[in-house]
């Protein structure tokens, strides 16, 4: 059998060729990292819960007209996605002051924002991922006027869709990130969200006890991460209610 070409290995995934051009498989990986890299465990079972809750979250903004580079998952790990070129920018969108916005402004974290807030940082390691404006965006050619209009509106959109579905499930979406890419079709481009949406890339809290169930959980040693994102989960509906036997995540088909 041939071995298949890897892409491009990051932090938490792998991308190997697709079967068909324009084509990718992104693998999750157990690998957990906090700090930019700074903090590293293997966590067991996390890169399948991450596979299947980005899969539900995908297949949920597809199903409302929101674009993506899902196409369907593969097994536990691995999932087909549509080769995009990436824009170097993550996509932040807040409700409620938590993490760096709080840090930066002096806010408490868990004040609500007067309405959500769209932040962009620069996808770069060695600077720390760096608080961006529009302004470097356009002078430094990361993206156009057209793409940061249509990054904010997919913001906002992935952002009234998550919070409305982990509303009906008691969790407060506190804020998160995504990534997007370009397709190109003919003489024309569009935006997809790409990447990964998880627990590793959403803050998460319990509506009623305020109980993270995100990456925080690593981040700030607060407990054990694989229970927290097999919470979110099971509460989705994507996972089988614990029978109490200690087995590891199991996928529902
Ligand atoms: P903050 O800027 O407060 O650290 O993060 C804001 C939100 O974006 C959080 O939900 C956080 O998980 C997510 N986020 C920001 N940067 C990254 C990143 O480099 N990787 C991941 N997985 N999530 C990020």
């Amino acid at each position: 059998m041939a071995r298949r070409r890897m892409v491009y290995e990051g932090k938490a995934k792998i991308l190997y060729e697709g079967p068909e051009p324009g084509t990718l498989i992104q693998f999750f990986k157990d690998d957990t990292t906090a700090g930019n890299g700074e903090k590293h465990e293997l966590i067991d079972g996390k890169g399948v819960l991450n596979n299947r809750l980005s899969e539900h979250f995908m297949e949920g903004l597809a199903s409302i007209g929101v674009p993506t580079h899902f196409i369907k998952r593969l097994n536990m790990r691995e999932q087909l996605v549509r080769a995009v070129e990436m824009i170097p920018l993550e996509v932040v969108v807040r409700n409620v002051a938590a993490g760096s916005m709080s840090k930066r402004l002096g806010l408490e974290e868990g004040a609500p924002l007067p309405r959500p807030i769209i932040e962009f940082y620069l996808k770069n390691d060695d600077l720390g991922d760096p608080i961006v404006s529009e302004e470097h965006i356009i002078a430094f050619g990361w993206a156009s006027q057209q793409d940061l209009d249509d990054m904010v509106s997919l913001g906002l959109r992935v952002n009234d869709f998550m919070s409305g579905m982990m509303r009906g499930v008691g969790i407060r979406l506190v804020d998160f990130k995504i990534e997007i890419g370009r397709v190109f079709e003919g003489d024309f481009q569009r935006l997809v969200v790409a990447d990964e949406i998880s627990p590793d890339s959403c803050r998460l809290w319990d509506i009623e006890t305020g109980q993270k169930l995100d990456k925080d959980v690593f981040r700030r040693d607060l407990g054990n991460l694989a229970d927290a994102y097999t919470e979110v989960a099971r509460r989705l509906g994507v996972m089988p209610r614990s029978n109490g036997s200690n087995t590891g995540p199991k996928l529902v088909h």
